[in-house]
């Protein structure tokens, strides 16, 4: 599954670089029964099936020897990698997050299928669950895949400086601007005329601008929470209350 990471774009051409390392250890690699077993019925009756403690605990004991030993994978780390579990049951993720998980020098992710793990692996053996959001899917491969490629894109020296992650939405608590490219004219919408004025100060302005009325129309709660965290400043509240006064769409 996770070829869809190793093989393409930012992310396949961090990995094929060395810039990131990714490793997987298949829980059914430590099983010991001729099925390679990884899951039972759940105590208590009820439908689905669990994973077990025994191939969870001992695949993920594997991660964290391979990832902290030396001469491992992770000769040198400094500190033993923190595990996290997937699971819709976590925080919801957030750039901030991904942003401090990218710092890291190793993680351990937990991927769940089923109906889950078995409780006690989370109490003893997680540090941390992350939700992708308010929805269930079937696997936590997709999840952590989403997770890896936001932290993958984070890594300095991932990204060129062409193509910097610090205007994406988010990473200023706001939503990126609109973006345009050619053809000048479009469904009878032309590009903004500052855009093609060559003025950068005018088009950082616009940008900043534009930036601030895409969250105020789309997220208007993230703006909210930057208002009462005293964050916007005098230009940004001016602009706002233009908008407020104004509400047409971006010039
Ligand atoms: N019974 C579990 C519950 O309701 O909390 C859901 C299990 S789900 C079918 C199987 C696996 O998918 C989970 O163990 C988890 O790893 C992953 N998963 C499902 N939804 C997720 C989400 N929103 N974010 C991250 N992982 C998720």
């Amino acid at each position: 599954m996770f070829s869809a990471l190793t093989e393409y774009g930012v992310t396949g051409r961090a990995i094929r670089q060395g810039v990131v390392k990714l490793q997987y250890w298949n829980p059914r690699d430590f099983t010991t029964d001729r099925h390679r077993t990884v899951d039972d019925r759940p105590y208590g009756g009820g439908p689905g099936m669990l994973m077990k403690t025994g191939p969870l605990t001992a695949a993920i004991d594997a991660a964290k020897t391979a990832l902290s030993s030396a001469g491992g994978a992770g000769d040198g780390l400094k500190s033993a990698p923190k595990v996290l579990y997937l699971s819709p049951q976590g925080q919801p993720l957030t750039q901030t997050k991904v942003n401090n998980l990218a710092q890291a020098e190793s993680v351990v992710l937990l991927c769940g299928r089923y109906e889950g793990v078995d409780e006690r692996v989370l109490t003893t053996l997680v540090d941390e669950e992350v939700s992708l959001g308010d929805f269930v899917l079937s696997g936590g491969e997709l999840a952590a895949m989403a997770l890896l490629d936001a932290m993958i894109r984070r890594v300095p020296g991932v990204l060129g400086a062409a193509d910097s992650a610090s205007a994406d939405s988010f990473e200023s608590g706001l939503l990126d601007h609109p973006h345009y490219t050619r053809p000048e004219l479009f469904a009878q919408q032309q590009v903004p005329a500052v855009l093609l004025s060559g003025d950068h100060a005018a088009i950082a302005e616009w940008r900043a601008r534009e930036s601030l009325r895409a969250t105020w129309l789309k997220r208007p709660e993230l703006v909210e929470r930057l208002q009462q965290a005293g964050k916007l400043s005098s230009k940004q509240l001016r602009w706002l209350a233009e908008f407020v006064s104004k509400p047409a769409k971006a010039q």
